[in-house]
Order: structure tokens, then C-alpha cells, then sequence
């Protein structure tokens, strides 16, 4: 038991890396890595481009947007997860784009369809820490 395990059941393990990025979604921003060398970004967050390989990379704000690129809807899951079932696990691209893992909420299994025009939350989980989540832009639910 030599290891940091994470507090909660909904904790994502971290390491120096990606726990800049979930600092800063507990302050309700989302970001991805950027590549001063090519331009593009990326996701997760590594110390170096996956693209170029240069290490001339820094954390930027992401627009929010982003479309909806699969998606499962999950109804049980074992201990010690005791996320509220069922509920939607996606994968979606984001308008700079890497594809983040992520849920999508305040939706129906039947409005979601593939390049589905999502936007970035953030839920405040019962202990206060905070998570991205993504729900369809108001315009697209009729
Ligand atoms: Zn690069």
C-alpha cells in the first residue's frame, strides 16, 4: 500500500502530467495540449507532441465545442463505481481536435446521432470535485 490511490470512487489516477489538466477542470476549464512547434494539439496530456514529438507544449483553453463521435450507453457497472445508471459514455471530438472520453448528459439515448454538436460542462460531484461532462448544444434538441 505503498501507492497514492485516489480518494473517491470517481478518481481519475494522475500523474504530473494530467493532474495540470484536471487543476484545471476543477476550475471549470477545459484544455488540451498544444504544440508550439506544429500547431496541432492533443490529448492526454503529455510532456511532448505526439504528432512532432517536440516538447515545445503548453496547456491551452479548448473552445468547449465539440461533436459526439460514439457513444455507449452503459447500465451497470460494478463496485466501486456507484455512478447513477444508466448513463452515456462517449467519445467525442473536440472543435481543436483530440478525442476526449467523456459523458455526455441532459440528453435521451434517442437524440444522440454521430458529429452531434456538443458543448463542454462541468459536474460538481457530491465531494465538490469536478468533472467535464458534454450535453448537445441547445439548438440541436428539438
Ligand atoms: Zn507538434
Amino acid at each position: 500500500m505503498s501507492t497514492s490511490a485516489p480518494t473517491g470512487p470517481h478518481r481519475p489516477t494522475t500523474d504530473s502530467d494530467t493532474e495540470r489538466w484536471w487543476a484545471a477542470v476543477q476550475n471549470r476549464e477545459l484544455m488540451v495540449n498544444a504544440c508550439g512547434s506544429c500547431g496541432r494539439t492533443s490529448l492526454y496530456v503529455r510532456p511532448f507532441c505526439p504528432h512532432c514529438w517536440s516538447d515545445d507544449i503548453a496547456l491551452r483553453p479548448a473552445s468547449g465545442r465539440a461533436r459526439l463521435y460514439t457513444w455507449s450507453v452503459v447500465h451497470q457497472n460494478g463496485a466501486p463505481f456507484d455512478a447513477s445508471t444508466p448513463y452515456i459514455l462517449a467519445m467525442v471530438d473536440l472543435e481543436e481536435g483530440p478525442r476526449l472520453m467523456t459523458l455526455i448528459e441532459q440528453c435521451s439515448v434517442e437524440q444522440l446521432r454521430a458529429d452531434l454538436p456538443l458543448v463542454a460542462d462541468f459536474r460538481t460531484d457530491d465531494d465538490g470535485f469536478v468533472v467535464p461532462v458534454f450535453h448537445p448544444q441547445p439548438t440541436e434538441i428539438h
